[in-house]
């Protein structure tokens, strides 16, 4: 894809400075977070310095006043070096705080969004439960009003961040006679699990969030991949919130969310392609050096037919994955291109990861080359945000809703 297609400057000195902290100060430490499943503090603090953690908000709300284009190049930067710290950056931002920058109040927007786009404290979006995974539908989480509060009480599970973050919306039920209007969405706070860790780097708490009785973390789940992310349990016993905590319309949650996922969708879109290239320029470096039969394996058409489908795999990826950015800039519908963009670069990136093990051969399969990384980074990208089969349900709604005029 030619840079001039979507980039203009800014978009390309964005870029030199990811490349660059991806390079020099998340590559190098990628193997260590995966095999000891830690959240990265001292990466999350830089990344909160380069503005990595708010680019598309406007800078009167502490971010980097960036467009998405920018935003989804971050996290797809950020991927080719490691997948979770791509994640860290999408679900904090797109899951965790854009729910309030979009149907927040004025006050909810300046009380969170400094504190989340600052990386001061990291956020989160509770959805999934044990009865609503693809069908959100299913949710079971109930908010009782009772005077100028609500009771929330629920469980959610898998939740990105729920052991590290201070701020989280989650969805509930209000009125379970309305179906998926009967759903509104709430912003909740608890404390850092982490605390201790993140301390050192002045990062992870904020005084001024209270720690809601009632709203506590669950066990942290042990991953295949994503393993320097924090997936783990949000629960809710008698929780008291405040009305003002309600963000949006009573009953509006489930529109809300559905808007949240959609534009989730180019993020994992941008973190699966990354996945996809990280790995294909493993296997390309590696193919000109490993010798074998007295030559260099890339001198094997075997072997160049493997790299010529994963470049070109790759360059179909890249403009689903920024055309979709490019509509929602432009503020067209995007819903179609997202949730295109998001299936085929999460197969993608699961294709291209087991082909550059297959180039590495023997040494892919260890962990002295990060390949075997990326490929268990890749799996969930297949289903988390929406499975590849929930995408392919969205595209044909698009399509049959087309065809009907
Ligand atoms: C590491 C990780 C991080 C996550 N982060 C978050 C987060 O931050 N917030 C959050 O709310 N959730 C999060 N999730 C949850 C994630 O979004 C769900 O796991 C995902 O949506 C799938 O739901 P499920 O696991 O219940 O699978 P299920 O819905 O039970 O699906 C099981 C299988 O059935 C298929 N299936 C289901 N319905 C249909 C259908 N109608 N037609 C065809 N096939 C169907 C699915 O495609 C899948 O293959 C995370 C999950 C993981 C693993």
């Amino acid at each position: 894809m030619h840079d001039s297609l979507y980039f203009d400057e800014q978009h390309l000195a964005v870029r030199e400075t990811v490349r660059a902290f991806a390079r020099d100060e998340v590559a190098p430490v990628a193997a260590k977070f995966d095999a000891l499943a830690e959240f990265p503090w001292q990466n999350i603090k830089r990344m909160g310095e380069l503005g990595f953690l708010g680019v598309p908000w406007p800078e009167e709300l502490g971010g980097a006043g960036l467009d998405i284009l920018s935003y989804v190049m971050v996290i797809h930067e950020l991927a080719k070096a490691d997948a979770s710290h791509g994640l860290t950056v999408s679900a904090h931002t797109t899951l965790g705080t854009s729910p309030i920058v979009n149907f927040g109040t004025r006050e909810q927007r300046e009380r969170y969004v400094p504190l989340l786009a600052s990386g001061r404290v990291m956020g989160g979006f509770g959805l999934t439960e044990e009865s609503a995974g693809s069908d959100a539908a299913g949710t079971r989480t109930r908010a009782i009003r009772k005077g100028d509060r609500y009771v929330i009480n629920g469980s959610k599970r898998f939740i990105t961040h729920a052991g590290v973050g201070e701020v989280f919306v989650i969805t509930a039920v209000t009125d379970p006679s309305k179906g998926t209007h009967g759903i509104s969405s709430f912003i909740l706070t608890k404390h850092n699990e982490e605390i201790e860790k993140a301390r050192p780097w002045g990062i992870g708490h904020d005084d001024s969030l209270p720690a809601m009785p009632g709203f506590s973390t669950g066990r942290k789940e042990d991953k295949l991949g994503w393993r320097a992310s924090d997936t783990r349990e949000l629960i809710m016993v008698d929780v008291e919130v405040p009305v003002e905590q309600r963000l949006g319309e009573e009953g509006a949650g489930f529109v809300n969310f559905m808007k949240t996922l959609d534009a989730g969708r180019i993020g994992i879109g941008a973190l699966s392609l990354g996945i996809a290239e990280g790995a294909f320029e493993q296997a390309l470096r590696y193919s000109t050096v490993r010798k074998q039969f007295g030559q260099a394996i890339s001198e094997f058409q075997g072997v160049q037919f493997q790299l010529s489908d994963m470049a070109t795999e790759i360059e179909a990826g890249r403009h689903l994955v920024y055309h979709a950015a490019w509509l929602a800039q432009r503020g067209e519908p995007y819903g179609k291109a997202a949730a295109m963009a998001k299936l085929f670069c999460s197969e993608l990136a699961m294709r291209t990861t087991i082909k550059a093990i297959q180039v590495h051969g023997g040494y892919g399969y260890t962990k002295e080359y990060p390949v075997e990384r990326m490929m268990r980074d890749a799996k969930i990208c297949e289903i988390g945000e929406g499975t590849s089969e929930v995408q392919r349900m969205v595209i044909a709604r698009h399509l049959l809703k087309e065809l009907a005029g």
